[in-house]
């Protein structure tokens, strides 16, 4: 089954198009990364599954549903890792506080033990239980980046979306970055990365596409990096 469908996606900003006819399906298990030049309508892609812009024409399904009309499934589905950091820098928040925004306000209230108790958890996973209770913002950036993926992972989704997850990074911190959304692939996520840089990805990624405003090329990373593209 497909997590998202895209059909004939058209997107415009005033009067350019940054998406043409974009058609797209990503099969539960992917990993995919997207590849295209800056301006090429990569961001916008993730921001059309995500339902926070909109088509002016085609048709997107996630999970079945509507991500404009249906909030609920995007909200309780997908998790996201955005470009920029948007962690206020001016409130001190903790690395935990930063990891508690990926739960809903409703659940946080319901339980608070709880919510506390899957933030940890996450912050564990990306090998960060250390630094809970210190400050996002005194955090090294391959420390905040991992933070990032644990507030995107802390609700357990199936979907996770992430853009440029590697530009602020080192080759070393790109690597423990890129080692983590591995293993996530392996236990069952569906992963979208949005890069310019393949090289922490390439040997676990399952397909590449290629886009610029038009999809170009999509297929295994062998079928679609050859010279021609
Ligand atoms: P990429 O992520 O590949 O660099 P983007 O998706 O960020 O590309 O942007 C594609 C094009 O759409 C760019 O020309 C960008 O300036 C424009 N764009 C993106 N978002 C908006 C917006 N909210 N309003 C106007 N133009 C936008
Ligand atoms: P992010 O991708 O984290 O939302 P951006 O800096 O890419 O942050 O964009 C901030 C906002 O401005 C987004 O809503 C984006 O769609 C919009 N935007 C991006 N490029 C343009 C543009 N050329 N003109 C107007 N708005 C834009």
């Amino acid at each position: 089954t497909n997590v998202a469908e895209l059909k004939d996606v058209w997107v415009r900003f005033r009067n350019e198009y940054a998406l043409q006819g974009i058609n797209l399906e990503i099969p539960s298990q992917d990993y995919m990364a997207i590849l295209g030049p800056n301006g090429a309508g990569k961001s916008t892609l993730l921001k059309v599954i995500l339902g926070v812009v909109k088509p002016e024409k085609g048709e997107v399904r996630v999970f079945g549903e509507d991500p404009f009309k249906n909030r609920k499934v995007v909200v309780e589905n997908i998790g996201y890792v955005p470009q920029k950091e948007n962690v206020n820098d001016k409130v001190p928040l903790r690395a935990i506080d930063v990891v508690l925004m990926g739960i809903s306000t409703k659940k946080f209230l319901f339980n608070r033990n709880k919510a506390m108790e899957k933030a940890l958890k996450a912050l564990e996973y990306v090998n960060l239980r250390d630094v809970a209770y210190k400050l996002f913002r005194e955090l090294s950036g391959g420390q905040k980046q991992r933070v990032l993926i644990a507030r995107a992972i802390v609700s357990d989704p199936k979907l996770l979306l992430l853009d440029e997850p590697f530009s602020a990074l080192d080759a070393y911190s790109s690597r423990v970055v890129a080692s983590l959304l591995r293993k996530l692939n392996q236990e069952g996520k569906t992963i979208v990365v949005v890069t310019h840089d393949l090289a922490p990805i390439l040997d676990s990624i399952k397909r590449v596409a290629l886009l610029n405003k038009k999809l170009i090329a999509v297929g295994k990373p062998k079928e679609v990096l050859t010279t021609e593209n």
